[in-house]
């Protein structure tokens, strides 16, 4: 994953205009980080009405309660990345291959009239 030039005061609508963009939660401790849809983040943040989409990507880290799995501290940052250009290549690639394969064929027209 690779952090997109964001400032501090992005929200997580910017993920919107970073199709394909994760919320990555890192641990300024160790290199532990993980990643999630931030439309998952969106819902999860609504239901327990702690905000949503207006909610700045850094401030989510504060929401976090438990400690890293690597070093079992918390010191969390979030932040919004785009996975490595190989990945992006990657998946898209995937996905028509298998829209290929569960279309069917296109109609034969023969176009002499
Ligand atoms: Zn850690």
């Amino acid at each position: 994953m690779i952090p997109l030039p964001l400032d501090r005061s992005a929200t997580l609508a910017a993920h919107e205009a970073h199709p394909g963009s994760r919320v990555e939660l890192v641990c300024a401790a160790c290199t532990w980080s993980r990643t999630y849809r931030p439309e998952r983040i969106i819902e999860g943040l609504s239901r327990k009405q702690l905000g949503g989409r207006h909610t700045t990507v850094a401030s989510v880290a504060l929401l976090v309660r438990w400690p890293c799995p690597g070093c079992r501290r918390m010191r969390w940052a979030t932040r919004l990345s785009a996975p490595a250009p190989d990945q992006a290549t990657e998946r898209p690639r995937s996905i028509s291959r298998m829209a290929e394969k569960s279309l069917p064929p296109p109609p034969r027209r023969s176009n002499r009239a």
